[in-house]
């Protein structure tokens, strides 16, 4: 593959280093990207901002930390050497155990030697008469390359709530996205856990068990389904690795590449007593079924969604043995599976535990943080730890992090300013060579990650190769392709119940600026589909795409 020549967009200090691949990102999508194009014989250099490899699963190390995708389901399936080697030892595997993966993974396949760690990139300037990219580095350094691929992650730049007083706490404090290395001791402490969302729920639930006392501050209540996680024994585990094929086919035809398939009936189609048993039935079978395993109109149709959103009320209130508490808990302004739903072990319990005290930061809000604690409307309680479960900037935070300019010297958060628009979720008109794998738009953003992933890189690298091999050194999606996908994502996303309800799928995080108004980030057409729509443009010599 030609070179870029030096020239120099961002800065005209020192030569940067040259490659034919520059990928933002070490987490999954970043390593596999770099394995692949290895093979196509590219020179491809990772630019990394953590400290090692694992990207979500570096970085998450809170107690609590685990899939909600099965193990086996989640792990890379294009190696089968691979599969076979690596033992899951639980069905929802935790933290540590996916990070050893990941870094066993990394070994096999030599990936660090061309991973450059600590090294966060904060601008990427296109250089039109090169044909090139240029990226800078926090360092001051600087690299270029003919392709820019961002593996940012959809949930990697975490967000601390808009609170005054944050800086005066002069206890321990933490942001569960954001982890310290050490094991830390919660024995006797005085513990506060802001946010109730996935990682809320699961970090909730570990705290809970040793800390002194447990304030929970929660402004959203969310419908909480059991995860019945339980360790894989040897028969399974052999069973497993014999039905791989089977296991990842069942991922490529379900909406979402969960093992879980949408049953085939509507929720009113049902007796009362029949829709009852199958929600029990749901309930008491490990990880999304519940959700994504459900009647196939109850994310679509209000009249279904009542129907489960109603029984998991009731669950709520069978399991939490104070009834004002239990009513908190209780979601009343969205239904069932309208938000990420988190799954637990005895989370609902642990609000019986006489240690537990839930705030409800809607009744009580928060004023400010002081040097000794959190103040609230009515009260002003101590602690001695406050962990910050507040989640991300999802999606486009990682992009606006990084001053992105294209053709023109255009902004990538000027062009998104009011939402992203995309070709595919992979490529933007004007941004000639930069492919964003698990950006918005893309059906990776709303699937078991792992399996969409795969298929972004895929479908990346016999890009890059049929352009090499058609001596072709510029792509870029037409306007009109960019049009009529950002029309596809909207209507594919008009018909879900999910539109209606603010939350990250829908852009929205009231803790950073800008971020208050509704805008669509994710693919709600299914994975299936979303194949077809990659490979037909493939198929057709890459329909929508300018190649020169
Ligand atoms: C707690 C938690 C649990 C999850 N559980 C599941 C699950 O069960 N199933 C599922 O499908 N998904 C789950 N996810 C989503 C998860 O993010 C994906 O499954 C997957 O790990 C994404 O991989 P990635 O490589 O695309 O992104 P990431 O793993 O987020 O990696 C992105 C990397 O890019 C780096 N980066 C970002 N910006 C820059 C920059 N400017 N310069 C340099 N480096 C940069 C980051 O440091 C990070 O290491 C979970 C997410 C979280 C937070």
């Amino acid at each position: 593959m030609s070179k870029c020549q030096q020239n120099t967009p961002i800065a005209d200090t020192g030569t940067a280093k040259q490659y034919d691949a520059i990928v933002i990102g070490a987490g999954m999508s970043g390593m596999y990207q770099l394995y692949r194009l290895r093979q196509v014989g590219l020179s491809v250099r990772v630019f990394e901002a953590g400290g090692g490899i694992g990207g979500t699963w570096y970085w998450n190390r809170y107690p609590g930390a685990r899939f909600d995708s099965e193990s086996y389901s989640y792990g890379y399936s294009f190696s089968e050497e691979l599969l076979q080697e690596w033992d899951w030892s639980e069905h929802f595997a935790a933290q540590p155990e996916t990070l050893r993966y990941l870094n066993f993974v990394a070994d096999k396949f030599d990936l660090r030697k061309d991973i450059q760690f600590n090294s966060r990139v904060t601008a990427a300037a296109y250089d039109e008469a090169e044909t090139c990219w240029e990226i800078a580095i926090e360092d001051g350094s600087r690299a270029r390359a003919r392709f820019l691929i961002t593996a940012l992650g959809p949930l990697s730049t975490p967000t601390m709530p808009n609170i005054e007083g944050i800086d005066r706490f002069q206890g321990e404090s933490f942001h569960t996205g954001r982890w310290p290395h050490e094991p830390l001791d919660f024995a006797g402490k005085r513990v506060a856990v802001i946010g109730t969302g996935a990682t809320g729920v699961q970090v909730i639930q570990e705290v809970a068990k040793t800390a002194g006392h447990l304030t929970v501050f929660q402004r959203t209540p969310n419908y909480c389904a059991p995860l019945l996680n339980r360790p894989i024994d040897a028969e399974t585990q052999r069973k497993i690795k014999a039905s791989y094929p089977e296991i990842f086919e069942r991922c490529r035809e379900s909406h979402g590449c969960f093992i879980h398939q949408a049953d085939s009936r509507k929720a009113l189609e049902v007796s009362a007593e029949e829709r009852e048993a199958f929600y029990e039935k749901l309930y008491g079978e490990p990880g999304f079924g519940i959700w994504m395993g459900n009647f196939r109109d109850i994310l679509v149709d209000q009249a279904a969604n009542d129907t489960i959103s109603e029984f998991m009320r009731k669950k709520i209130r069978e399991r939490v043995k104070d009834p004002k508490v239990a009513e908190k808990l209780i979601p009343k302004d969205h239904g069932f599976g309208t938000r990420r739903v988190p799954l637990e072990s005895e989370y609902y319990e642990v609000y019986n535990q006489a240690n537990v005290q839930l705030v409800d930061i809607r009744e009580t809000p928060i004023e400010r943080i002081t040097p000794t604690g959190i103040k609230t409307g009515d009260a002003e309680h101590a602690f001695d730890m406050i962990i910050y479960a507040t989640g991300f900037d999802a999606i486009t935070g990682a992009f606006d992090r990084i001053d992105i300019r294209g053709v023109g010297g255009q902004t990538l958060k000027d062009k998104w300013a009011d939402g992203p628009r995309t070709y595919l979720g992979l490529q933007i008109a004007g941004f000639p060579n930069l492919l964003t794998l698990v950006g918005p738009h893309n059906a990776a953003t709303f699937c078991n990650i792992p399996r969409c992933i795969e298929q972004n890189v895929d479908w990346v690298t016999a890009l890059i190769r049929y352009m090499r091999d058609n001596d072709y050194k510029r792509v870029v999606p037409t306007v009109e392709a960019e049009e009529a996908w950002t029309e596809h994502v909207y209507e594919m996303a008009a018909r879900m119940l999910f539109t209606k309800v603010d939350s990250w799928f829908m852009g929205i995080n009231t803790n950073v600026p800008g971020k208050r108004k509704r805008t669509f980030l994710l693919y709600s057409g299914g994975a299936p589909l979303y194949r077809e729509k990659c490979d037909e443009a493939a198929a057709n010599g890459y329909a929508g795409f300018v190649l020169q």
